[in-house]
């Protein structure tokens, strides 16, 4: 049994996920590991009857703890609040908590030889890296109706100065908007990425259009850059890590024609289009996982996809389902993995690793749950429901 130093904050969720949160506990974890954990539960339920207080104090948790796993919430809305008689609508569980610890987050595809992406020169995972503030979500827009100047003005907290540029004189009707982002916001992105690139020892691309938008993406490389010159260089060389600058451009051009292996941090809306584009050409969303990094240092893991909804009407119906479980297992093994490194207990790490193997072995023997094997080549013989598949993994763990 491997002892544990210090507890994981466990955030325990809903639906399908819920339901494989504690198979995957019982079946390839507990009968290992001593597990400690500091657990909260962000049941849609639960959340309700504690007016959501639950939501902020785990995150605070990990903040304090430095290591946090989640399974996948429902963010409630309309339907939601029927169907669980709610007393109000909450917000997202996950804007609540990337909110307190202001990080990043990172996706990252978990590949196995059965299944090829799209883009046959990849021969290792594409990680994006979204800068989650500021830019075109959270604009200003305006319909504009007719001829007129359009200015972009800057007033200073006490009116003592002022800035003016003109945007366009139009000629006619069309469309104007404004956007904005913030030194420390894009700072502490910088922060992240180059945490989360030192911890994967894999090199960081940052990419921006900074020919074109002098000032505003200027910015970008500019404090990308210095945050890496002033706080990480050091660190970045003692562990291998190499940071590349480029346009946008060029690095999607590189992106499709390498070979992978690098952290693509990206700007707002550069991550949400890339990030869909890495995940649909690298298979299946059962197979992302996603880590969210404050710039502090405290990291929480989970599953880069919901709830699992259609499936676990199913099970309540006693089907038992073929979803697959393998980006909630990888959120455990990074948070234990992680634990292990922080509390140097590398028998924890060693564990996790261990685990993380007989998942990709599983799976590359033809152990697969439906998703995959609609994916795999050679197409196995069989489909495995959620058990029989953590069966499979059980066994070669053991
Ligand atoms: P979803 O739970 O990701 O599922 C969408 C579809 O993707 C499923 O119907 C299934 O397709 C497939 N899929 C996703 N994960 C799978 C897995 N592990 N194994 C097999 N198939 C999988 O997204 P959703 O249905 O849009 O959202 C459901 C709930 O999740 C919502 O209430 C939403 O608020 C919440 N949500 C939470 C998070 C989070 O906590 N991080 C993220 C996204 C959504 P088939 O039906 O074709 O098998
Ligand atoms: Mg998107």
């Amino acid at each position: 049994m491997i002892i544990m130093k210090t507890p994981i904050v466990e955030i325990d969720g809903d639906e399908m996920t819920r339901v494989l949160w504690t198979l995957v506990k019982d079946t390839l974890i507990k009968p290992f590991v001593d597990l400690k954990t500091e657990y909260y539960d962000l049941g849609l339920k639960n959340r309700d009857d504690t007016n959501d207080t639950v939501t902020a104090e785990a995150a605070y948790a990990i903040k304090r703890r430095g290591v946090g796993v989640k399974c996948a919430t429902i963010t409630s809305n309309k339907e939601r609040k029927l169907e669980y008689n709610l007393k109000r609508l909450h917000p997202s569980p996950n804007a609540t908590i990337r909110a307190i610890l202001d990080g990043t987050v990172f996706r990252k595809p978990i590949t196995v030889s059965c299944i090829k992406p799209s883009v046959s020169t990849w021969k290792k995972p594409i990680v994006i890296g979204r800068h989650a503030y500021g830019d075109v979500y959270k604009n200003a827009e305006l319909l504009i109706p007719g001829p007129g100047k359009v200015e972009l003005v800057y007033t200073g907290e006490d009116d003592s100065e002022e800035m003016r540029i003109l945007v366009a004189d139009m000629k006619g009707a069309g469309v104007a908007q404004g956007i904005y982002n913030t030194d420390e916001s894009i700072k502490n992105f910088a922060r992240s990425c180059f945490l989360y690139a030192i911890d994967e020892k894999i090199p960081v691309w940052f990419a921006t259009k900074d020919t074109i938008s002098k000032t505003y993406d200027g910015r970008f490389k500019e404090l990308f850059s210095e945050v890496y010159e002033t706080e990480f260089k050091a660190s970045c060389e003692e562990a291998g890590v190499h940071y590349f600058y480029t346009l946008i451009d060029d690095a999607v051009a590189r992106v499709v024609k390498g070979e992978g292996g690098f952290l693509w941090a990206c700007k707002n809306y550069d991550g949400d289009v890339m990030s869909d584009m890495i995940a649909s050409a690298s298979g299946s969303l059962a197979m992302m996982t996603s880590v969210l990094v404050s710039p502090s240092g405290a990291v929480e893991y989970e599953a880069a996809h919901g709830t699992v909804q259609q499936h676990y009407y199913k099970y309540l119906k006693g089907e038992k389902t073929s979803t697959n479980p393998v980006a909630l297992i990888f959120a455990w093994t990074g948070a234990l993995a992680k634990r292990g490194e922080l509390d140097n207990t590398p028998e924890l790490t060693a564990f996790a690793k261990k685990l993380e193997s007989a998942v990709l072995q599983t799976i590359e023997e033809g152990d697969m749950t439906g998703d995959l094997v609609r994916l795999a080549s050679p197409a196995p013989a069989k489909t495995h429901n959620s058990w029989e598949f953590v069966d499979a993994i059980a066994k070669r763990l053991a």
